[in-house]
């Protein structure tokens, strides 16, 4: 593991190999029946005591994260509690976790929400620690076991929270780390008949890969891809706010999300005042070491990222903003404001996940949805505008699943998140995340004399 902003080598991880999976998968197997027989209260106040035990670790969890993914200290704190918040959230479910009575003839019907047993958790470097939690939290709360797959790039966290389990009394084998090669531990668990369940997070090539395998045993599966979300701004938004908000919608985390706003659509008319307003915004984003308490904005994760994002937008670009970066060791990369008349087709068009977004412009409501839908992803947008109905139909017209009005955030534990299009299938987060890693059974019961 690299340290993306010292270039250090801070740990060596051994990979599990597919008969490791093996034996993961079969003990996770018989751990997630006895976790699944016990009263749901004490599931619930187990994941209780897992939240309490991530709280007390915060800062170990943050400084990792830190460590093997450059994000700076605050936000790493952030996500550290998001894991926590959670396994919190998740464990209120367990108890809520209720079947249906339908009115049927001669009999009475119920179903059930049975859980699947052995859910495999594949995670991305881009959010190591939240993204897993996303997965595990309601999969262990709706009762199953879980086999994290973390990033080759970010293991840590993953391994730390595992250990954390087994320290607040969740049973052995029930939560467990498999670092290793997405092509080698990924697709054993893929293709292990007894994993139930894939919850892929990564990018759109990978995961159609994942469910062309899946198919194989006809798994579930849960995918969120990528994305080229547009910020939409109407002459009638409030343009200091929306320019103030701007740079952290496609800086955060160095624009290595998914839910970043890589193309700004700015009404006819308003844009050159809006790039005015943007340019000092994007200049006072301070790039530097991620564990600095003022840095914002840290480095790429590797080497071989930012030659990815220099690919699409190479050094050279001809940009209307580019930011200042660090000498010295670190994978940086500036933050890049391009002018859509003049940008690169492939930045124009693919996820970048770097700090990087195209400003375009549009005439009207519909040229704004037409463009903004102009895109095989669907993930995340936002519409800026003081006008409540347009900005209704605006969301009406966005074939997305994360709309914001008057504000960049995509992601809250408790509403669902998730993609149109190739930007995913299904939903994780938000009051029914439990069900997505439940069966339904119904029982009908004959009541007739
Ligand atoms: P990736 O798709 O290469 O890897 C993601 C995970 O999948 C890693 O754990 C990797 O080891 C594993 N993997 C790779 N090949 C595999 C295979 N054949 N079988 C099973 N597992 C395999 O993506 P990445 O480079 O880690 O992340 C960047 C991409 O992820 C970006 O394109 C971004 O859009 C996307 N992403 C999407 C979301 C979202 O919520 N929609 C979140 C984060 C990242």
């Amino acid at each position: 593991m690299v340290d993306p902003t010292t270039e250090e080598i801070i740990a060596r991880v051994p990979d599990t190999d597919p008969a490791a999976v093996d034996t993961a998968v079969l003990r996770a197997g018989a751990a997630g029946r006895r976790w699944a027989a016990l009263a749901p209260a004490d599931r619930a106040r187990a994941l209780r005591r897992f939240a309490d035990v991530v709280d007390r670790h915060l800062d170990e969890l943050a400084a990792l994260e830190t460590a093997e993914a450059g994000h700076p200290a605050a936000v790493a704190r952030g996500e550290a509690e998001q894991v926590r918040d959670l396994l919190e959230y998740a464990a209120g479910g367990v108890e809520r976790l209720t079947g249906r009575q339908i009115p049927v003839a001669g009999g009475t019907a119920v179903t059930f929400a049975e859980p699947l047993g052995v859910v495999a958790v594949i995670a991305p470097w881009n959010f190591p620690m939240p993204i897993a939690a996303w997965g595990a939290a309601p999969a262990l709360a709706a009762g199953n076991a879980v086999l994290l797959k973390p990033a080759e790039q970010t293991p840590l966290t993953a391994l730390r929270l595992a250990e954390l389990a087994l320290e607040a009394g969740l049973p052995e084998g029930l939560f467990r780390t498999l670092p290793g090669a997405g092509t080698v531990t990924g697709e054993a668990l893929v293709d292990h008949p007894g994993v139930a369940k894939v919850v892929f997070t990564g990018s759109t090539a990978v995961g159609r890969r994942i469910m062309a395998r899946c198919a194989g045993t006809v798994k579930r599966l849960t995918l969120e891809l990528g994305g080229k979300s547009p910020m939409v701004v109407f002459a009638d938004a409030d343009l200091e706010r929306a320019a103030a908000s701007a740079p952290s919608a496609f800086l955060d985390n160095t624009g290595q999300d998914c839910c970043a706003r890589s193309r700004i659509l700015v009404q006819e008319g308003v844009r050159d005042r809006f790039l005015e307003l943007l340019e000092p915004a994007v200049r006072a984003v301070r790039v530097g070491d991620p564990r600095d308490p003022d840095t914002d904005m840290g480095p790429l994760i590797s080497a071989a990222h930012r030659e990815r994002v220099s690919a699409l937008v190479p050094p050279d670009t001809p940009a209307l903003v580019r930011g200042e970066v660090p000498e010295g060791p670190g994978f940086w990369y500036p933050a890049t404001v391009l002018d859509d008349a003049r940008a690169p087709e492939r930045a124009r068009t693919e996820e970048i996940f770097g700090p990087v977004t195209v400003v375009g412009s549009f005439a009207d409501e519909d040229e704004a949805v037409r463009l903004a839908n102009d895109t095989h992803y669907g993930l995340s947008g936002s519409i800026w505008t003081r006008d409540t109905g347009r900005a209704l139909r605006v969301c009406g017209g966005i074939r997305a699943g994360n709309l914001s009005v008057n504000s960049n955030s995509s992601v809250r534990p408790t509403t669902p998140f998730g993609g149109f299009k190739q930007s995913g299938l299904g939903r994780e987060l938000g009051p029914d995340a439990l069900i997505a890693f439940t069966e339904t059974k119904t029982v009908f019961i004959d009541t007739a004399r």
